[in-house]
């Protein structure tokens, strides 16, 4: 389940370098290569799912492993109680400019508006 042509796929075989944080059976994080705020990772499925549009009801339990694994992260960095976010784009609207699952975890600083 990788896509030669993934970037994320390729970071996550080891094939391109990345700043990786932590890693798991599920999972891959990295440092964001252009951080919008001072902590800004992805957390990455290990299975290439091209977006939430391709996830399929086998797949999503990994959804909740995200959940788990951002709230350790989030603590670890301490920013559980001044806060933060987690973010997926899906197509072309909501800006995904990379075409295998990942969630954004972000704070470290407040964020700029709230966009809902
Ligand atoms: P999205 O726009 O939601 O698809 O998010 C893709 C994210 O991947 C962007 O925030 C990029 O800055 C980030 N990104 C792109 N290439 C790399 C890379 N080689 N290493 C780490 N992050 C990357
Ligand atoms: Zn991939």
């Amino acid at each position: 389940m990788t896509d030669p042509n993934c970037l994320f796929c390729k970071i996550i075989s080891k094939q391109i370098p990345a700043n990786i944080i932590y890693e798991d059976d599920q999972v891959v994080v990295f440092k964001d290569i252009s951080p919008q705020v001072p902590v800004h990772v992805l957390i990455v499925p290990r299975v290439h799912i091209p977006s939430l549009n391709e996830l399929t009801l086998a797949q999503s339990t990994v959804l909740g492993h995200i959940a788990l694994v951002a709230k350790e992260l989030a603590r670890a960095a301490g920013i559980d109680a001044s806060g933060w976010r987690l973010v997926t784009n899906c197509g072309p609207h909501a800006g995904q400019t990379v075409l295998h699952l990942h969630v954004h975890l972000l704070g470290g600083a407040p964020m700029a508006g709230k966009m809902v």
